[in-house]
């Protein structure tokens, strides 16, 4: 075939549109038209005879994870095509950012012109977000569930009629049919029974050990941009987008399969598709799914240069702002990912659990409250983890709740961490000696698997740097099972 034109689009700034609000019906709508937008429709319409022939007349690389790619070798054909993306997104989701071209090849390779389609694409993006702020300035009434757009209808709700925009409008209706997504319908197909799901954040609370509180687990696939710009030819890139987006799914859905057996299920996927997942749960669920989640995702793509991904949880109650939340995962993601940069690569899981009801930035809040100076440096914390690590970690919580660990024995040790280096040795090995001795047999393994037999409670990492794993031990503790 002879391709010739490349229409290409891209959602930007997803996160923004999905998190709007801080309403689950809100961010389920918006969660169901972003699928809608990126799969379901571009790819029925392109099915239309108008278009012609697939893999003759058009041909489509990649639909999914916030990207469309199909080629035409017809141009008029490419431009319909190219308005009719435009007149979905404006007409559903009048929020959404969303940029789309038509690249010509120019007498390009294959992957020369995929190369040049990137970058026309971040120039085109890059002019589109400036003219958005321009536009957003305005005397109207707000929206009452975002907050931001003028408001445009009257919505009658049971605790009384709000003034709401159409974006926010559109959102509410699409909320009613998330089970018709992609990822609904094939965790419906992979549980073989009719689940009922939440429709408020607290009712995933209400199924949490312990109650009122739950984990929002926000993974992404490490170096993403890199294993994409060296796909060289369509069907690298076909077959490559492709699988993520599969194997994502597959891999989601087989862990959520093995953790949940009732006709209830209390979860809510925000986001599922490329290589992207963003998921509540209850809170004692999240740490072993995410960990199981990032070894399917890992097995499932290794054929693919050893695409591998990394996580972020938060823990917290189910009253925090959404929003917040959100933000403190991107931060914890961001933390995990540039360590996985670091190492040449691998699985990396960052966490914070909230037990307040204030979501600060939990990297910079950790450097200050976990990190200080004695003789060297001292960190209460080992974050982020590898994927292996962070096995350690919560098997070893197991074990110590297993063997009914005494809590104020933990907590004690908790506080004698934070005293220098002399005083937390003298005080963590007087307290060691005095334990029973089937939970001093549990801390002498956790110690050896630790690496901790030279100066407990701590371990050199560096010259004159320690480190501990029991500050995070004590702080997922509660919420590991
Ligand atoms: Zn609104």
């Amino acid at each position: 075939m002879h391709w010739e034109y490349l229409v290409s689009l891209d959602i930007g700034t997803i996160h923004d549109y999905i998190f709007g609000t801080n309403k689950l019906r809100e961010i389920r709508g918006a969660s169901i038209l972003l699928d809608k937008l990126n799969r379901e429709l571009p790819l029925d319409e392109i099915e239309n005879s108008k278009y012609g022939k697939k893999n003759t007349d058009w041909r489509c690389i990649v639909a999914g994870g916030g990207n469309i790619k199909i080629l035409f070798n017809d141009k008029s054909k490419a431009k319909e095509y190219k308005r009719y993306l435009a007149s979905i997104f404006r007409e559903n989701a009048p929020d959404a950012k969303f940029t789309v071209i038509i690249s010509e090849r120019k007498g390009d390779s294959e992957g020369q012109w995929l190369k040049r389609t990137e970058r026309e694409l971040q120039i085109a993006k890059s002019m589109h977000e400036e003219r958005k702020q321009i536009t957003a300035s305005g005397l109207l009434k707000a929206c009452q569930v975002c907050g931001i757009n003028p408001a445009e209808d009257e919505d009658p709700r049971p605790e009384g009629t709000i003034y709401i925009c159409k974006s926010c409008c559109l959102k509410v209706e699409e909320a009613k049919n998330y089970k018709s997504t992609e990822i609904y319908k094939r965790l419906i197909d992979g549980m073989g029974f009719q689940p009922e799901f939440p429709t408020e954040f607290s009712e995933i609370g209400e199924k949490s050990e312990p109650e009122g509180y739950m984990g929002f687990i926000y993974a992404d696939a490490n170096r993403m941009g890199e294993h994409l710009a060296g796909k060289d030819s369509f069907d690298k890139l076909e077959n490559f987008s492709r699988d993520v987006h599969e194997k994502n799914f597959e891999a989601i859905v087989s862990v959520l399969k093995s953790h949940f057996t009732g006709s209830f299920l209390p979860i809510q996927m925000i986001l599922a598709g490329g290589d992207d997942l963003i998921l509540t749960l209850p809170a004692h669920k999240a740490m072993d799914i995410t960990i199981e989640f990032c070894e399917s995702f890992n097995y499932k793509l290794s054929s693919h240069n050893n695409l591998t991904t990394s996580a972020a949880v938060v823990i917290c109650h189910d009253s925090l702002p959404i929003r917040n939340i959100l933000s403190a995962a991107e931060s914890l993601l961001k933390n995990a990912k540039a360590e996985s940069r670091k190492n040449g690569g691998g699985s990396y899981i960052d966490f914070t659990v909230v037990t307040g009801s204030a979501l600060e930035e939990p990297i910079s809040k950790r450097k200050q409250e976990l990190e200080y100076l004695d003789i060297g440096s001292y960190s209460i914390t080992k974050r982020p983890y590898s994927l292996e690590e962070m096995k350690k970690l919560v098997s070893a919580i197991k074990e110590l709740k297993k063997v009914d660990f005494p809590n104020n024995k933990l907590k004690a040790l908790y506080t004698y961490l934070f005293k220098g280096r002399y005083q937390s040795i003298l005080d963590a090995l007087y307290l060691k000696t005095r334990l029973e001795d089937a939970h001093k047999d549990t801390m002498d393994k956790l110690i050896k698997e630790f690496n901790l037999t030279k100066i407990f409670p701590w371990e050199e990492i560096d010259t004159n740097r320690y480190t501990t794993p029991f500050g995070d031990i004590v702080e997922l503790y509660e919420f590991i099972h």
